[in-house]
């Protein structure tokens, strides 16, 4: 009988030539465990999805409840179900107030796909400025956004009407004129290594999109619920976009995005054509359920609070001759070496002492770090001390 290793590489599909391969069999707060019941500490967050931890116990109730209620209805905005309008409710209550309408979908990519539309259909305008090196999803829309030519050029021809434009640079804010529909920036950069922008760039960026009426998507995929301290990234930017994207962190573990805007932009989905956006499963019951409980967990656990002190402790930590920088903001970190090779062995190293971390789409040369936000100092400095172990060894 085959291994179930085996069968991964025989049956699933493959999306890349040298998959991590870890067979884990339970997850429980900062840990995976694998089948010999090895443990791993997990700076990664399933790629910044599990803010909460890993199966934080007032999500899987809330699961647990919901699937003893309901599973899928019907297609998205027919029926009025709970889980849905109260997750819908709460989000607007952390969000300021012309963000009241949300529309929720299945991934990141579709949260993106359904706001270029949006923007599209509202302003009446086809033009989509993006950023270079920006991350946005893997469909053919989102992939016409993104900022790196080496992961489209098989896929031409994308979306006509995009250009591009050189982030956190306020230079290039000129080419935004009226013929845009949509600026679509991540808050902060996360494939391209973490970029964190000036407040200046941003505040220049609002006004010129007020002043040309371009809608500004603003992608919070990765930054969203309290990865960087505060709720929502663009919260230290005294800046509130037109159109947020929101996904990963938003579930606690369950898949679930949304775009989320005003009444006003948002019901231009509704007439001339109707059905401005479909989908089947965007908002299931289950993952809106278990998304309120997550956002309830962020809030009444307060784990907004110790993110700051907890990105200086790793700060303080990572003191390493072959770190050439630190970049980011609260739990979303990355750490600058100088070659690939360094990246890979120091990950492969980590995971040998039970501590996984990962590299970037945009950037192979850094380490990533972007732990669940109940991590504490202990598994910070342990977590620390097994990096810097590794970088002696590279
Ligand atoms: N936007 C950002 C900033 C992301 O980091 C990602 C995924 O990594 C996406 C969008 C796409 O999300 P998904 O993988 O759920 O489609």
């Amino acid at each position: 009988m085959l291994s179930t290793r085996q069968l991964f590489l025989l049956n699933t599909a493959q999306t890349s030539p040298f998959p991590r391969s870890l067979e884990i069999e339970r997850a429980e707060g900062m840990y995976l465990y694998d089948r010999e019941g090895v443990r791993y500490m997990d700076l990664v967050s399933g790629f910044a999805v599990s803010n909460t931890g890993h199966r934080h116990p007032e999500v899987v109730k809330a699961i647990k409840d919901q699937v003893d209620k309901y599973l899928h209805l019907t297609v998205y905005g027919e029926y009025i179900q709970a889980p849905q309008v109260r997750f819908a409710e709460k989000l607007a209550s952390v969000l300021p107030s012309s963000l009241s309408s949300v529309y929720f979908v299945n991934s990141g990519a579709e949260a993106t796909e359904g706001a270029m539309k949006l923007a599209k259909r509202y302003t009446g305008r086809s033009g989509i400025i993006a950023c270079t090196n920006s991350y946005h999803g893997s469909t053919q829309g989102a992939l016409s956004v993104m900022g790196n030519e080496y992961y489209k050029q098989a896929y031409r021809p994308l979306l006509p009407g995009i250009s591009f434009i050189e982030f956190n640079n306020p230079v290039d804010l000129e080419q935004i004129t009226t013929e845009t529909s949509a600026v679509i920036l991540e808050t902060i950069q996360g494939e391209a290594g973490i970029r964190v922008p000036d407040l200046d760039y941003m505040q220049k960026l609002r006004k010129r999109c007020d002043e040309t009426g371009t809608l500004i998507i603003l992608d919070e995929i990765q930054t969203g619920f309290g990865r960087t301290g505060k709720m929502f990234g663009f919260e230290h930017f005294s800046i509130t976009p037109d159109i947020l994207l929101l996904a990963k962190g938003m579930g606690g573990g369950m898949p679930v995005g949304a775009f989320i805007s005003s009444k006003d932009i948002m019901s231009s989905l509704q007439e001339n054509p109707i059905l401005g956006h479909i989908t089947t499963f965007g908002g299931h019951p289950v993952s809106c359920a278990a998304g309120l409980a997550n956002l309830n967990v962020i809030l009444n656990e307060k784990l907004m609070d110790e993110v700051t002190t907890k990105e200086s402790l790793f700060r303080t930590c990572l003191k390493h001759p072959k770190i050439k920088e630190i970049r980011g903001k609260g739990l979303m970190l990355c750490i600058q070496l100088d070659t690939f090779e360094q990246v890979e062995k120091v990950s492969k190293r980590c995971i040998e002492q039970g501590i996984i971390i990962d590299w970037f789409l945009h950037c192979d040369t850094a380490l990533r770090v972007a732990p669940p936000l109940i991590i504490t100092e202990e598994e910070i400095r342990r977590a620390c001390g097994v990096i810097v172990e590794a970088l002696n060894e590279v």
